[in-house]
């Protein structure tokens, strides 16, 4: 027998008997990558709530996958669009330029949205909701470096209830990403960037009504009285919703809607995140993912988590239930893809955009130090301390995200010196109340940073498209209101972030070992064999790899 027959024989053979066995024989390439990313999810969601969560969606991923235990963002501002670029981009703000969710531009003079584009239509609204695409992104994405390798064969779909959540993840080139219109519309939209109609499965979903049947009372999944694992349901940390007068179980969505943005209700509940895995189910099969030889994208983007902790912290009983109840939508998508794309046949990762600081009212109620930055007397000072040494009150031209932007112009025409002026800023922000650290564009771009809050701000700052003094309060302090979580710091509590593997080309285990969020862009990418983001500063996971 030549020896190519021989090969064929014994090929024959082992399937033969594995098929004997009853196995399946797992595809050598990933059918589908599904990239799950929980907003606003802290690390110890995964372990506080752990005993009420069930074996089939976060348990599942832990257990019969890769647990990155000590994995962190590195770089401030720890934000929804940041987060969402970092993690698919495999780098941090510095090269991809998503430096916040909203940022003053310092060429258009006013203040940009992320994803905000005049140039393109919405499709699906009569609102302006789908104006949106992913043109201030200047790097390529992992989902866009699987399009060019498979020749665009391979499909890329975003979904979310945020846009900004749905487009970053999938690129440039994703076939369509799409996102929730809340008011009175209830539907999920997308914008002509890219298409010019919303295909039929989607009309068909948006047409069945799924939305309103979560306009329904929110009780917990479980007995209340089991989750000991979180703080009283009634107390003073929460916000809550208009027209109820306490934060406290149960919520009527159908009679609270009204007063509370409509079908935006939704989002602040549980139940979006359940609305959008009905969409991701419905994706899957109206773009029939995982089906053929080209490895395809879907990412997922659960933003009610969000929603939930900037409304009543990360310490209530309505976050509890929010985890307990994702954790069963969790179980119920990975269910479809075993029945849909075939058990071992794709691989997902779950992380988060960012963490959450605990009610800084409720650390400071248990002597831990916190508390509030008021970001408009700050304002009003600096600015007042400026012109009074310079005589003019144009040098500022704006402060937003805790940065102070220079007018370059005005500076120029006066031979005032920028790095002067920086200086001087950040001598009196350092003797402003909640100040903990304040850093210069000078300093940034002489200086290499690392192991410390230098790297992190350095991580963050687009030599461009940032300002030119940047201030850190204290930890635990944030400028919000005085109920619920907000994030954006570069402590722990906003950077400390799930990272799970799983499926196909992944290993159980778990590690303590510090990995950063660039990490996962890099490791998909080399699981699939595909070139890395163009960008990317990330490493390979190779712990995580078979
Ligand atoms: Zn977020
Ligand atoms: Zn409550
Ligand atoms: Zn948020």
């Amino acid at each position: 027998m030549k020896s190519v027959q021989k090969l064929l024989l014994f090929t024959l053979i082992l399937t033969f008997s594995s098929l004997a066995r009853g196995q399946k024989t797992t595809p050598e390439r990933t059918k589908l990558v599904v990239g799950i990313v929980v907003d606003q999810m802290r690390y110890d969601y995964l372990t506080r709530f752990e005993e009420k969560y069930g074996d089939n969606g976060f348990k599942r991923l832990i257990n019969d996958g890769f647990s990155c235990n000590n994995n962190h963002f590195n770089y401030v501002p720890t934000y929804t669009a940041p987060g969402h670029a970092s993690i698919y981009t495999g780098t941090t703000p510095k090269n991809h330029g998503i430096i916040s969710n909203d940022w003053y531009n310092k060429f258009e003079k006013k203040s940009v949205y992320c994803v905000s584009d005049d140039s393109v239509n919405s499709v699906g609204t009569q609102s302006t909701a789908g104006q949106m695409s992913p043109h201030r992104l200047k790097t390529t994405t992992v989902t866009d470096q699987n399009r060019l390798f498979t020749q665009m064969r391979g499909k890329t779909i975003g979904i979310s209830l945020k846009d900004r959540a749905a487009i970053l993840p999938a690129g440039h080139t994703a076939n369509g990403a799409y996102w929730f219109q809340g008011r009175e519309e209830g539907n999920f939209i997308t914008s002509s960037y890219y298409m010019d109609k919303l295909p039929k499965w989607v009309n068909d979903f948006n047409a069945s009504a799924k939305a309103k049947s979560y306009l329904r009372p929110w009780t917990t999944l479980l007995d209340i009285k089991t989750y000991t694992e979180s703080g009283a349901d009634l107390n003073t940390f929460e916000g809550g919703f208009k027209g109820k007068e306490n934060a406290t179980f149960p919520y009527d969505l159908g009679s609270l809607n009204p007063q509370n943005g409509g079908y935006d209700i939704l989002k602040s509940t549980p139940y979006g995140n359940s609305l959008l895995t009905d969409f991701a189910l419905a994706a899957i099969d109206g773009e029939q993912l995982g089906t053929d030889a080209d490895t395809d994208f879907l990412t997922v983007s659960f933003s009610s988590t969000d929603y939930v902790g900037h409304n009543f912290g990360v310490n209530s009983k309505e976050i509890e239930d929010t985890y307990i109840r994702l954790d069963r939508d969790l179980g119920r998508l990975l269910d479809a893809l075993d029945k849909k794309v075939g058990k071992g046949a794709y691989t997902v990762f779950l992380t988060a955009d960012h963490g959450a600081v605990n009610v800084p009212s409720y650390l400071e109620s248990i002597k831990i130090p916190a508390g509030y930055f008021d970001s408009a007397g700050f304002e009003k000072d600096v600015r007042a301390y400026v012109a009074n040494i310079y005589g003019r009150d144009d040098l500022i031209e704006d402060i937003s995200n805790y940065q102070v932007f220079f007018s370059y112009k005005v500076l120029q025409d006066n031979t005032i010196d920028a790095e002067e002026l920086q200086k001087k800023i950040a001598h009196y922000a350092l003797q402003y109340e909640h100040v903990n650290k304040v850093y210069t564009r000078s300093q940034l771009e002489q200086e290499g940073y690392h192991n410390s809050t230098g790297e992190l701000v350095q991580n963050g700052f687009d030599q461009k498209r940032s300002g030119d003094v940047f201030l850190i309060l204290d930890p635990g302090v944030i400028s919000y209101s005085k109920t619920g979580s907000t994030h954006g710091t570069s402590y722990s509590y906003d950077t400390h972030v799930p990272l799970l593997f799983y499926g196909n080309g992944i290993k159980k285990g778990k590690t303590y070992e510090r990995t950063v969020i660039p990490d996962i862009a890099t490791t998909i990418a080399a699981l699939l064999g595909i070139e890395f983001p163009n960008g990317f500063s990330g490493d390979v996971l190779t712990d995580v790899m078979e």
